[in-house]
């Protein structure tokens, strides 16, 4: 009988207790038994009480609920090989031989080492007489599979990533409370949302909520240029009779020499054409709540795909990542998504944003 662990790791998002859900139900389904790993990898590394099998009901009510109910975490020790070698002990003893985590580029990376390094993790515990060969003979390898939970929506080789577009309804949503301000009032407002190398979320509501003006950092705008810019923009839409002002800033926002560009910058360059301006910056409301139906789907789909995965690969199977692509739920390389994900974070830091952009398009035409 499969014995699966669920984890979530890195930060939140709408869609990880849809994830947990469908992967203790399929899992059940198809005859595993399936086991929370709380916290994320400190679950792992402490063992014991924090890898708990999870019945059916123990997931009634859970997707469509924000956050994640088994805990999600930063954890240090899983960086390190003793983390690792721990967080192997604990897997074997508990009888564990597949991981389904969910989580951000970190996460997977992490992940991805762990698979790679396990056949010498599991050497070791023979070697230091942790554990016996006999022990160790049904835990040769070991299964990963990777989810994608994030509101950033910045993995490669996926359409979206869970809990993206819960995010952004909640972006919109602020926005238009915003706008009715900015309306009475005929006010600007700076709107701050999250995303630190991605800029889809700004870019989107600024489309969805019909923002006068967005700041990315995949397209940074001319520094000392982008401020009359802003005011010409702003002043037109004025001029043809619109009595209020949005400019959407994302938080990791740049001009093109790599200076970031704050909302309290932007604010001033409003203030200077006259106009009253107010900052709003979103924080983490823009993380909670419950998953808008889109999440739901792809996580329970997603989670479905992950069990079948687990079931299906072999010792040579690469780790899989389920995404969506053009509407359908795929399996992709872990290893090059993670890989690709991380090089358009690379270029946007070596100034190459044509490249930043291509590796963006290779994303969506993909
Ligand atoms: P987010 O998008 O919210 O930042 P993330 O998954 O990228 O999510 P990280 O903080 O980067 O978040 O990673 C979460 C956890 O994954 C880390 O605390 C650590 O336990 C593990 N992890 C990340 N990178 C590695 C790595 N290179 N090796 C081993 N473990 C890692």
């Amino acid at each position: 009988r499969k014995k699966i662990a669920v984890m979530t790791s890195g930060g939140d998002s709408p869609g990880m207790c849809a994830v947990v859900r469908a992967v203790v139900r399929a899992g059940i389904f198809y005859g595993c038994d399936v086991y929370g790993c709380y916290e994320g990898y400190s679950g792992l590394v402490q063992g014991g009480d924090m890898l708990k099998k999870m019945e059916w009901e123990d997931v009634r009510g859970w997707l469509s609920l924000g956050g994640t109910l088994i805990g999600t975490a930063r954890c240090m020790e899983f960086k390190e090989r003793w983390g690792r070698l721990q967080g192997a002990y604990n897997m074997i003893v508990a009888g564990i031989d597949a991981l389904v985590v969910c989580g951000g580029d970190g996460s997977l990376t992490g992940a991805d080492l762990f698979r790679s390094e396990w056949p010498s993790l599991v050497d070791e515990l023979v070697a230091t007489g942790k554990l016996t060969e006999s022990e160790v003979a049904e835990h040769r390898h070991l299964n990963i599979v990777g989810l994608v939970g994030s509101i950033d929506n910045d993995m490669s080789s996926t359409d979206s990533t869970i809990g993206a577009y819960s995010s952004l309804e909640r972006i919109c949503e602020m926005v238009d409370y915003i706008d009715s301000t900015a309306n009475s009032h005929s006010r600007a407002f700076v709107v701050e949302v999250m995303g630190r190398h991605c800029g889809w979320l700004a870019l989107m509501a600024g489309i969805a909520t019909g923002a006068d003006y967005i700041f990315i950092p995949e397209q940074p705008p001319k520094a000392g240029e982008w401020q009359a810019e802003l005011k010409k923009v702003c002043m037109r839409h004025r001029d043809k009779g619109r009595r209020k002002t949005t400019v959407i800033v994302a938080e990791g926002a740049l001009d093109d020499l790599l200076t970031p560009i704050t909302s309290e910058e932007v604010k001033d360059v409003l203030v200077e054409i006259g106009l009253d301006t107010r900052i709003t910056t979103l924080g983490h409301v823009q993380r909670g709540g419950t998953a808008v139906a889109f999440d739901r789907m792809l996580a329970t789909l997603q989670g479905v795909d992950a069990v079948k995965a687990v079931l299906e690969m072999t010792p040579d199977t690469p780790s899989p990542m389920i995404g969506i692509v053009e509407n359908n739920i795929v399996r992709r390389n872990l290893v090059d998504a993670v890989r690709l994900t991380k090089s358009v974070a690379t270029a946007i830091e070596a100034r190459d944003f044509e490249k930043a952009m291509s590796l963006r398009d290779t994303v969506f035409v993909e």
